[in-house]
């Protein structure tokens, strides 16, 4: 049998979208997005349904989409995920549903992310929202942290007719959704959108409220039935040497929240603009890596490179946020690891010392290991570096609850339900393990839901 093509999905050509924040792909019609479900072979054993976080039923959703039942499709992406319209953007498919796609193995898998996007953008332009019966009881919940992990716990928690109020320490609701991830991947008004269920179902949502400085979470202890943990891995990782602190040298997490949330990008509509050169490095070749390099070009780089210590083929970043980065322009520096930073009189960063690499054996996580190469540093100038070596979960927060038992690197310790050494007090997304990806913490948020509503009726 002829396998047809992917249909291609339609995007801002690559010269103009450089000189914009709007979304790269452009989504699908709806004829688009019945063509490309009927390539779907809706297997016996769906093998794209294996290993999803949230369980998504993928197979006979895209069966409603190829019969043009486009809100049946939307309730069942809404059943076991609360943000389709955003995974369906961000989630590296190529690892999870889409690379077990049986016809992956001709290069032509479903396009099963934009398909889900579709669906969720058709049910946003058409005005229809999931409802939920809920039957009410009188238990009270509190989530802390208000990124995919503490969303989705917080719906699944609400459907189960709890009260559930989130504790969020930012102006709005999101958490790397809102102010790491750009909207040109990302748009905003799908974010607000989408974050606008969780108003409609009757979670409670308290801005501002930052547990560990303007709240307490010994009285939140007090108040509620159980707590959700859910504050991510914020904090920055330094490399620690010399020069890290010159004026031009930023963390990828301070560039992408000036540009993303304090909204740099719309200076000077915006009073908040960012210093942005125009030779341009980022280190690391991860999702946050790439962000940071594409808004770097967007701002006005002439040159933005990517400085990384393997080969791409190597990189944690999403397959298609490579392609577009490479469309766009930003140039792969490979085998390269840095060493320093070195500044001028004033303070300002000019170089980095980078030291060359060469492949030798296999590491932990499977992939060629970089190792040193002695003797082969050089001096790459550059007027801005980008430091986007991953994160850890804040202190913040941490330092306010001594008694909860963590490891050396900051993440929460839980049993096999998501329940911390205090009982009643649960913990998930990437405060737990660490800079992950939006539907493994979504993922974690459904399951530690189903663990406090045991504990509850326990
Ligand atoms: C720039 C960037 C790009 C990424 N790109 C992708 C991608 O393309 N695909 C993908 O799958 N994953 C991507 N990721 C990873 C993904 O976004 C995270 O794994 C995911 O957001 C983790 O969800 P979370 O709910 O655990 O934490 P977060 O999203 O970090 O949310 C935590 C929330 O807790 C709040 N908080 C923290 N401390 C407190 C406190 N003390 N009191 C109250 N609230 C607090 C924070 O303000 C935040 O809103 C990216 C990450 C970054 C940084």
């Amino acid at each position: 049998m002829e396998i047809k093509e992917r249909i291609p999905m339609r995007e801002q050509d690559p010269k103009e979208r450089v000189n914009n924040f709007d979304s790269v792909p452009l989504g699908y019609s709806a004829d688009e997005a019945v063509a490309e479900a009927k390539r779907c072979l809706q297997c016996k054993k769906p093998m794209c349904e294996i290993g999803c976080p949230v369980r998504m039923q993928v197979k006979d959703i895209i069966a409603l989409i190829k019969e043009e039942k486009f809100e049946k499709a939307f309730y069942l992406a809404k059943a076991d995920n609360a943000v389709p319209a955003m995974t369906g953007r961000v989630c590296p498919q190529e690892t999870q549903c889409e690379g077990k796609c049986i016809l992956e193995k001709q290069g032509k898998a479903i396009n099963i992310g934009k398909l889900f996007a579709f669906v969720a953008d058709w049910a946003r332009r058409n005005g229809v929202t999931s409802k939920i019966n809920v039957e009410e009881n009188e238990k009270k919940i509190a989530i802390i942290g208000a990124g995919p992990a503490g969303i989705t716990a917080a719906v699944d928690l609400r459907k189960l007719g709890y009260k559930v109020s989130m504790f969020e320490a930012l102006h709005i609701a999101g958490g790397v959704l809102q102010y790491g991830i750009p909207p040109f991947r990302l748009p905003r008004d799908i974010v607000d959108y989408e974050l606008s269920y969780l108003k409609k179902i009757g979670v409670e949502i308290k801005l501002n409220h930052v547990v560990g400085q303007n709240v307490d979470f010994n009285n939140i202890k007090e108040e509620y039935d159980a707590i959700y943990i859910s504050t991510g891995a914020g904090a920055p990782r330094f490399l620690g040497c010399d020069g890290e602190k010159l004026k031009g040298v930023y963390s990828a997490n301070e560039f992408l929240i000036r540009v993303n949330l304090m909204k740099a990008y719309k200076f000077p509509n915006w009073d908040t603009p960012i210093i942005c050169g125009k030779k341009v490095g980022v280190i690391g070749c991860g999702n946050v890596a790439l962000d940071a390099a594409r808004c770097a070009k967007r701002l006005g780089a002439d040159e933005v490179y990517i400085l990384y210590r393997r080969t791409k083929q190597y990189a944690p970043a999403r397959a298609e946020e490579i392609h577009h980065a490479e469309e766009e322009g930003i140039i792969f520096k490979e085998m390269v690891t840095p060493c320093k930073m070195t500044g001028t009189e004033d303070g300002w960063v000019n170089g980095i010392e980078l030291i060359k690499t060469e492949f030798k054996g296999v590491d932990k996580s499977g992939r060629k290991r970089p190792v040193n190469i002695e003797n082969s540093e050089y001096i790459f100038e550059l007027d801005t570096v980008i430091n986007a070596l991953g994160t850890r979960p804040n202190r913040l927060f941490l330092n306010n609850v001594p008694e909860l038992e963590t490891y050396d690197w900051g993440g929460i310790k839980t049993d096999n339900d998501y329940m911390t050494n205090l009982s009643g007090v649960f913990a998930g997304g990437d405060a737990l393990t660490g800079g992950s990806t939006v539907i493994e913490a979504m993922g974690n948020g459904r399951d530690a839901a189903e663990s406090i509503h045991s504990y509850i009726m326990s």
